[in-house]
């Protein structure tokens, strides 16, 4: 999948003008690899056309030499990566609970796409933080046991019983003593073993009527392909589905379903299950989620630190000149052209901003959670310029990609990077 996405745009750079014939080629190839990954055909056709009205053929004809094009070849790969980033944003956040308030939170799913697996990796993902987690159970004797097992093992207080009878009923008895323990996330697993599918979802109601979850969370196997799209809506038309979790990203599939999820729910992702093991589990973060679907490797991994290192080697090693070629994806920007003392003095101060910056910052591959205010703080802390700040995280992003884009490069550790 990934090499025909990067085999498309390649070829499409390797053009000697891009007209509507090249770029249509293009985005065939490019869509084709998507329907694999399980993106909806719908949502395919959809990217084209949107991909087709933002490029302007004039622009394109205006710069058809070699670097022209190599550009136009970055602008239209960047469209079509904002086009799915936006079809994964909702446009609205979901419930978020808080600590120290009591929230209920139901999951829904087929059986077997790992609605009980997910509860216990929710559930310990918020004790770690200090959280006070309880899981319900309505569930048929496999699950009771495998939940029991799991909230054992994860000392997560458990409410479930075994019996056939009335699981309604059951879910409410557990609700209801959470809730006077003061529990500050019930978490409710709900079973999906009906054969029908109209007593799946008559019970799933009832379940939601006497719980009254404050979220209810569509899981869903990553894996499911086409069939994505009308399951995520047949949970939403019974239940008040208001956030997603993709499960099993750990195996071959590229999860494109998740799009359809979304769609069909206008709720956001909200984890990913990378694993059958409590903490193989993730915040969904929409950038490496879309790199790792287009096949474009994955960005997971790269953080600012890399980056970080990566400038004291190159100071080490003094001459910039020298590195540069070894250096991929180094910025036009930092390339000395004779001017290598501003490129190291950029390169300092750069170290300066990230001197300034936090462990936690340093080490997420996210920038999200530094706004305005925190680049406002590096600034000043560092004695530089709010916009310079920016350019290093202009700088950091541009990096970013460009290593995700190299597949097969393994990211090297933390200080592995000597090894450059
Ligand atoms: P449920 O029927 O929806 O409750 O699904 P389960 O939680 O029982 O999961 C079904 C199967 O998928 C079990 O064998 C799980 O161990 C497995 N599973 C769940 N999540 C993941 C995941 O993220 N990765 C992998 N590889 N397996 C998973
Ligand atoms: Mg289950």
């Amino acid at each position: 999948l990934g090499g025909s996405i990067s085999h498309a745009l390649q070829q499409m750079s390797n053009a000697t003008i891009i007209d509507e014939k090249v770029l249509s080629d293009c985005l065939n190839e490019i869509s084709r690899a998507l329907l694999q990954a399980d993106v909806q055909y719908k949502m395919v056709h959809d990217m084209q056309s949107n991909i087709k009205r933002i490029v302007n053929f004039d622009d394109l004809a205006a710069g058809h030499n070699k670097l022209g094009i190599i550009q136009q070849v970055d602008f239209i790969q960047q469209a079509i990566f904002n086009e799915l980033c936006k079809m994964l944003d909702p446009g609205k956040p979901s419930f978020t609970p808080k600590k120290g308030k009591t929230s209920v939170i139901m999951f829904v799913g087929l059986q077997g796409s790992g609605k009980t697996t997910t509860c216990t990796q929710y559930a310990y993902y918020h004790q770690r933080k200090g959280w006070k987690p309880a899981l319900v159970c309505v569930d048929t004797f496999r699950a009771f046991c495998q939940l029991k097992q799991n909230a054992t093992k994860a000392k997560i207080p458990f409410y479930g019983r075994y019996t056939e009878s009335d699981p309604v009923k059951i879910v409410a008895e557990g609700v209801e003593r959470f809730k006077k323990e003061n529990c500050d996330l019930i978490i409710v697993d709900t079973s999906g073993r009906h054969k029908q599918e109209a007593a799946l979802f008559e019970e799933m109601r009832q379940v939601s009527e006497a719980t009254k979850p404050d979220l209810v969370i569509f899981v869903m196997d990553g894996s499911i392909g086409q069939a994505a799209f009308d399951q995520a809506q047949a949970f939403k038309q019974s239940v008040a589905v208001g956030a997603v979790i993709v499960t099993k990203m750990d195996g071959h599939a590229k999860g494109g379903g998740a799009l359809s999820a979304v769609a069909a729910t206008k709720s956001p992702v909200i984890f990913i299950g990378t694993g059958e093991h409590m903490d193989e589990f993730e915040v969904f973060d929409v950038k490496p989620f879309v790199s790792h679907l287009l096949g474009m490797g994955d960005w997971f991994g790269f953080t600012p630190r890399h980056m970080y290192e990566q400038f004291q080697n190159i100071l080490k090693m003094g001459c910039i000149d020298q590195v540069r070629s070894m250096l991929p994806g180094f910025s036009a920007k930092l390339r000395p052209n004779d001017h290598e003392k501003e490129s190291q003095a950029k390169i300092k101060r750069y170290i300066t901003m990230m001197d300034s910056m936090t462990d936690a910052e340093l080490d997420s591959t996210s920038t999200k959670l530094i706004n305005e205010a925190r680049i406002r703080q590096i600034a000043w802390a560092s004695g530089q310029h709010v916009r310079d700040v920016m350019d290093m995280f202009e700088e950091y992003e541009r990096l970013a990609n460009i290593w995700s884009k190299m597949k097969g490069l393994k990211i090297p550790k933390k200080g592995e990077m000597s090894a450059l």
